[in-house]
């Protein structure tokens, strides 16, 4: 087996191999940028690594190979006594894990060859720092030593020398810190610090194959739903130095704005420092743009090269570089994060460059993206303070709680309390503190500081670098510059838009792009910005590509209103059951008391006008398109007062000696309804069929609300669902009565209303039998909240809160099926159920209702199975369009 590749043999498109680092190093290598030389050891043996507890056998004489042939082209020997080279040892996984994993830097140094690299680099002092960062790197990665140890070694031999800066130190000293830290590593280890070079490579490399599984690295992919098999692959390259004097820097850039996708000089440069110095946020950087003034020659060719890469990519890319002594070299690039905005941005940019299509750009951008675009934003006013401006890493509104630990964001948001995770900087272990939180703030770091990077690929409010603040996180407080001070549990706003932080709560408006769906922003004008017209032509394009519909579930004139003006192109669910509450519960009641036909049918004739004007104000709305009203489907016990509560006003009652009539029976009808298992119970059809009259009474309803409508000139569209259906048998039943009530209305009133009525599939029996159930239906809806619910056997209500958490963390499903659905077992279902329905009616139309029309991968299921439409909630609608429209390209 091939287990390496040199840099000049792979390509961007083996990323699964190569890891997404090595693959676009092999890729710029090809394209003749300045790339250090190395190679790449595949995820292959990573994966044989994790499996076999050991390297694979040939690895160690392939290792030998590529080592030399790098040893020949550098005209070095690794760890030369008089010459050293050095290597940098770096974690790159096929999907871009940024932090999580493990680097060594300057592999190779030893108490010899420190003397040769300072010899042949003429500075005593850059060999000794480099020499202790290999120890501190390598301790803490490689020899699992505590990390802040080193940093203590190094602050106190800065305070001995009355300096807190790493550039006060001079050779001599620095000579001190490595003999500090390789006693650390003695005491700790109980062993020297290896001298071997290779045996520091292989070491190393093994160390970045191990850091696949820690913790960190474990929930970063749970999150990001990495596959936790993949492996890394290890890049082994030759280095080279931002730390030999201020003619040396290293950097890191992006073509456009990650934030915003406006195009200009958009990056952070460090004088005099090595690699992980930048992205850790240890020092303050200056923007890209003043390497103009310090080196223009690099400057200039860094500008050359990131447009090349640019036009190369065809999109956005970050990229690391470093300068040596005058000298650029690139040593990383990839297709950049960016904000959601950027990415809509973006996406219309290129096409207007010419460098992709309208399809490529619909591709480029997700329904998730768009659904952050959606969120609200502040707007200035209140009487909440601010406290500083610090920079705008990634955008978005955040109120919460001030925190300044990780572990107490955690505690606090699990108990459903906002907060905001305050950092000096964060580091990877913050990560779960920062999924926990609202938003993060930094007082130092730039926009491509450990936290900006992060929270941008989370979708996550970050605001960085907001220096003056004095953050203490030991006191658990910070300081604003007019002397106020913000405590743990201080609620304080964030705008990750604008850099702005204050103590209190902002208020928030609508996005933009909200106000555009609502048709407050005409795209064409000049109030639209360039995110309006991108999400605008966008979905546009996406719009002209989907095959499937897109409906809303919707059940009060006002949001189907809104749905309609999001481009919902109907109502797939109007739910009954919310108009059987407020003030009409008494009248629910009466129907459920009733003693007898008479009194039923009195409180039925009740209710029948109330539901009447629900329907009429609905069909209204949605003029000319369907509107597919759901029968009853809740337990009627729902309506009535909770037993306890009951038992317990009852028994007070008596107590007092003034017994009540009205709540005794009321107690006894609730005792005789009880259920142990509710959503297994007396509802849905099963309803219809038991209750006399009260599907009827629903059916005459909207047939009256149909029939007025089209009297006053409208264009009503019912169609009538009857939900829980098991057996054809149930629906024949409800079918020849609604028919029968839609045909008396209609004769009556002299209009003729063309309802389908049709059934939801969400008892896994209706999906097996759906052939039968088609010959009864002209419609299915897929209601996968209960089928998920029946098929799984998971109460719906109850099984997220209690033990899905243990669930994910087990990796028994990557996400919830409620949330996504569930393609091998749901899915199979629904595959059956469209294949037979369509073969026994092959008009039958065919849709999904549940919580899934909203979410982006089940879209692109339903897509993939022939649904007519998906239905979802009216804030979802954008979202489904457009992910319908990347489902068809
Ligand atoms: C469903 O079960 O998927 C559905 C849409 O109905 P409800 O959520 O109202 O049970
Ligand atoms: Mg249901």
């Amino acid at each position: 087996t091939k287990w390496i590749y040199d840099f000049s043999e792979g390509n961007k498109d083996q990323k699964d191999l190569l890891g997404g680092k090595g693959a676009n190093l092999a890729e710029m290598t090809n394209l003749g940028l300045p790339v250090p030389p190395g190679f790449t050891i595949t995820t292959d043996a990573c994966r044989y690594y994790l499996e076999h507890g050991d390297t694979p056998p040939e690895l160690d004489q392939q290792v030998i190979e590529h080592l030399t042939a790098l040893e020949k082209a550098m005209g070095k020997t690794l760890g030369d006594p008089d010459d050293p080279l050095l290597v940098s040892v770096r974690s790159g996984a096929a999907a871009s894990m940024p932090g999580m994993m493990e680097t060594v830097l300057n592999v190779g140094l030893n108490d010899e060859s420190v003397q040769g690299l300072a010899r042949q680099s003429g500075s005593e002092r850059f060999a000794w720092d480099s020499y202790r960062r290999l120890i501190q790197m390598f301790g803490k990665t490689v020899l699992d030593i505590d990390g802040e140890l080193f940093e203590h070694a190094l602050d106190e031999v800065k305070r001995e020398q009355g300096t807190d800066l790493d550039l006060d130190l001079d050779a001599e000293h620095l000579k001190d810190v490595v003999a500090r830290f390789k006693a650390i590593v003695r005491d700790e280890t109980g062993q020297d610090f290896p001298q071997d070079p290779r045996a520091q490579m292989d070491m190393a490399i093994n160390a970045v194959f191990d850091s696949w599984n820690s913790d960190r690295a474990i929930i970063y992919r749970r999150r990001e739903r990495i596959p936790s098999d993949a492996g890394t692959a290890v890049n082994v390259c030759s280095m080279v130095f931002g730390n030999l004097g201020s003619d040396s820097g290293t950097g890191v850039a992006f073509t456009r704005d990650p934030g915003s996708g406006a195009q200009g000089v958009y990056g952070d440069y460090l004088q005099n420092a090595q690699g992980e110095d930048v992205v850790a946020g240890i020092r303050n950087t200056v923007p890209l743009a003043d390497l103009e003034n310090i080196d223009k020659h690099a400057y200039d060719e860094l500008m050359t090269t990131m447009s090349r890469l640019e036009s190369h990519y065809r999109d956005l890319c970050d990229i690391e570089f470093t300068i040596e002594r005058n000298k650029l070299w690139m040593l990383q690039t990839r297709v950049g994060k960016r904000t959601a905005a950027a990415a809509f941005v973006i996406a219309t940019q290129l096409v207007d460059e010419g460098l992709i299509d309208m399809d490529e750009a619909v591709r480029r951008v997700t329904g998730d993206q768009l659904a952050q675009l959606m969120f609200p934003r502040f707007v200035s006013g209140g009487d909440a303070k601010q406290l500083t401006q610090g920079m705008n890493a990634s955008p978005g509104a955040a109120v919460g709680k001030a925190v300044f630990s990780s572990e107490v964001a955690v505690q606090w948001a699990d108990r459903g309390e906002k907060v905001v995770l305050v950092r000096r900087e964060t580091n990877p272990d913050d990560l779960s503190g920062m999924i926990a939180a609202e938003g993060v703030l930094t007082s130092r770091g730039g926009k491509t500081s450990h936290a900006a990077v992060v929270a941008r690929g989370m979708g996550k409010t970050c605001v960085c670098g907001a220096e003056e603040l004095q953050v203490d996180t030991k006191a658990k407080k910070f300081t604003a510059p007019d002397g106020t001070e913000v405590n743990e549990g201080d609620v304080i706003s964030i705008d990750g838009s604008t850099g702005r932080v204050w103590l209190g709560e902002v208020p928030v408006e609508p996005s933009s792009v909200v106000r555009y769906f609502e048709g407050e922003i005409d795209p064409e004008s000049d109030e639209a910005d360039d995110l309006v017209r991108s999400v605008h032509r966008i979905l546009a394009h996406a719009d002209e590509q989907r095959r499937l519909d897109v409906r809303t579930n919707a059940d009060t004139p006002e949001d189907s209103a809104r749905a309609r003006r999001f481009g919902a192109r109907g109502i797939g669910l109007c739910r009954t059951e919310h108009m059987f509450l407020g003030d009409r519960r008494q009248l629910v009641e009466k129907l459920i008391l009733a003693d007898g036909d008479e009194e039923r049918q009195a409180a039925l004739d009740a209710l029948e006008p109330l539901q009447r004007q629900d329907f009429l104000e609905i069909f209204e709305a949605m003029d000319g398109l369907p509107v597919t009203v759901r029968l009853l489907d809740p337990p009627l016990h729902e309506f009535l007062p909770d037993l306890t509560e009951l038992s317990v006003r009852v028994a007070l009652a008596e107590e007092r000696g003034e017994p009540d009539e009205g709540n005794l029976r009321l107690l006894a009808a609730v005792r005789g309804m009880h259920e142990s298992n509710p959503m297994l119970g007396l509802r849905g059809v099963r309803l219809g069929l038991v209750v006399p009259g009260l599907f009827a009474m629903q059916v005459r309803a909207i047939a009256e609300a149909a029939c007025e409508r089209r009297r006053a000139g409208g264009d009503p569209r019912p169609e009538i669902m009857i939900p829980l259906v098991g057996a054809v048998q149930e629906l024949e039943a409800i079918r020849e009565e609604s028919e029968k009530v839609l045909r008396e209305v209609c004769e009556r009133a002299d209009v003729a209303i063309d309802a389908l009525i049709g059934t939801m599939i969400e008892v896994p029996r209706a999906a097996l039998t759906a052939g039968e159930i088609a010959g009864s239906a002209e419609f299915f809806s897929f209601g996968t909240n209960d089928l998920t619910q029946m098929t799984w056997g998971f109460s719906r209500d109850d099984v997220e809160a209690a033990f899905f958490h243990q669930y994910l963390d087990k990796g028994i499903f990557g996400v919830s099926p409620f949330e996504s659905l569930d393609r091998e077992g749901v899915g199979t279902l629904v595959e059956l159920a469209v294949e037979a329905g369509r073969a026994a009616r092959p008009d039958l139309k065919l849709g999904i209702c549940g919580e899934h029309g909203g979410d982006p991968d089940s879209v692109h299921f339903f897509h993939e199975v022939g649904l007519d439409y998906v239905s979802c909630s009216p804030f979802r609608v954008p979202v489904a369009r457009l992910e319908a429209g990347r489902a068809a390209l």
